[in-house]
């Protein structure tokens, strides 16, 4: 799960983590208050939407005075910013982050990640700060230190020291970064984040160590025990049709394709759309419906792959292990009558109760094409969108 900037300083605050003061504003008005409180000479007006990339798409913007606050919170606030990471259709404004300004003398990268290669927590520094990681890994990579660290005693003083000599964060605030350091490793363990990543980390004129950006991103598998966390969530900032099929515990994840893809299990799910690729087609979505679902189940996962207008063609592609066939076959007739099934479908059994499942299918007079096998499956759902 994802959070704002403003949310993830303020989670920060709390561990000790240095972050300008700044305050939370859906509107103009809230936005001019916001700056006369915290009083400052110049404050900067911040875009808050889940993506980064926001400075150079012109979703910060410094203003040295409460009618320049006015303006930039004017121009910001309902535009829709495309930046590197919202993808081309952009994501649309409704919060602003009011913040001090603060005197830059040098930006650096702090973040912390979880290296599946190895099961750590890996500490990444550099002093290319402001830019992106990805950038800096491609054209200087030897400019980017990593530590990782060892579960069992955590982030250690050394560690972050060493970092901070090899950054080249001035000798007489390498306490203070060490500190930072320290503090941050601190809330990336006790909330449960999967990432959180300082970009940039800036020492200032006045000789301070603070974070400028924060983005975290927290671990949904702990938000059972992370309920502060959770309150923070934002759900217009996530797809409609994720949403949707979180309620009824779907994984489903959207996707660019015009192929919707309705399988039960993840690996199977992964290799379907696999070979839909492999046939030359595309994948609308990810979706697993899982082991044991109900034909109810069923029945909103197909619905939910029908409102997205991109989807040319499904393709149901089912084992029935723990999940029977008929369960599928009734949940996949229902849910086509109730919305009225205009595309080609192409379904493809296999398991228990099999027979009785096919025998469903044809007895609905919908317009289904049986598939032999997963390869034939896909092969015609391919063929029928194209
Ligand atoms: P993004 O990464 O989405 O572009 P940032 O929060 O990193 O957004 O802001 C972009 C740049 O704007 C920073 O690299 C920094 O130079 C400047 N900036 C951000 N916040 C402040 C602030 N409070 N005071 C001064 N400059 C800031
Ligand atoms: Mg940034």
């Amino acid at each position: 799960m994802n959070v704002h900037e403003y949310q993830g300083k303020e989670i920060l605050r709390k561990y000790g983590v240095k972050v300008p003061n700044g305050k939370v504003a859906f509107t103009v008005d809230e936005a001019v208050d916001a700056a006369k409180e915290l009083g400052s000479s110049v404050v900067v007006v911040k875009a808050q939407i889940h993506a980064g990339g926001r400075g150079k798409a012109g979703g910060v913007k410094v203003a040295k005075n409460l009618d320049e606050v006015r303006t930039y919170a004017s121009e910001i606030l309902g535009k829709t910013l495309v930046t590197h990471q919202t993808g081309p259709e952009g994501k649309e404004v409704k919060r602003l982050l009011i913040e001090e300004g603060c005197d830059i003398k040098k930006e650096y990268y702090i973040g912390l990640v979880l290296d599946r290669a190895t099961s750590r927590v890996v500490l990444m520094a550099s002093e290319e700060g402001g830019t992106e990681i990805e950038e800096v890994a491609e054209a200087t990579p030897e400019k980017i230190f990593k530590e990782e660290i060892d579960p069992v005693v955590g982030l250690m003083p050394y560690q972050a020291r060493r970092v901070a000599f090899n950054i080249n964060i001035p000798k007489e605030l390498v306490n203070q970064a060490v500190k930072f350091m320290m503090s941050l490793y601190t809330a990336y363990i006790e909330k449960d984040c999967s990432i959180a990543e300082i970009n940039p980390l800036v020492v200032t004129g006045d000789g301070q160590v603070i974070a400028l950006d924060a983005k975290l991103n927290f671990d949904s598998n702990a938000l059972y025990r992370q309920k502060d966390i959770v309150e923070y969530r934002d759900l217009e900032e996530e797809d409609p049709k994720e949403i949707e099929a979180s309620k009824y515990d779907l994984s489903y994840i959207s996707l660019d394709g015009n192929i919707g893809c309705m399988v039960n299990g993840a690996g199977l799910a992964m290799a379907t759309m696999d070979i839909v690729k492999h046939y030359g087609g595309d994948p609308a979505n990810f979706l697993d419906v899982g082991g044991g679902a109900t034909a109810e189940k069923v029945t909103e996962a197909f619905k939910i792959i029908l409102s997205d207008p991109n989807v040319k063609g499904i393709f149901v592609n089912i084992f029935g292990g723990i999940m029977k066939c008929d369960v599928i076959a009734t949940g996949v007739v229902e849910a086509a009558k109730q919305v009225g099934l205009e595309v080609p479908l192409v379904v493809r059994l296999e398991g228990t109760n099999v027979e009785l499942g096919k025998q469903i299918l044809n007895e609905s007079g919908l317009n289904i094409i049986a598939a032999e096998s997963m390869a034939d499956g896909a092969e015609k759902i391919v063929s029928l969108v194209k």
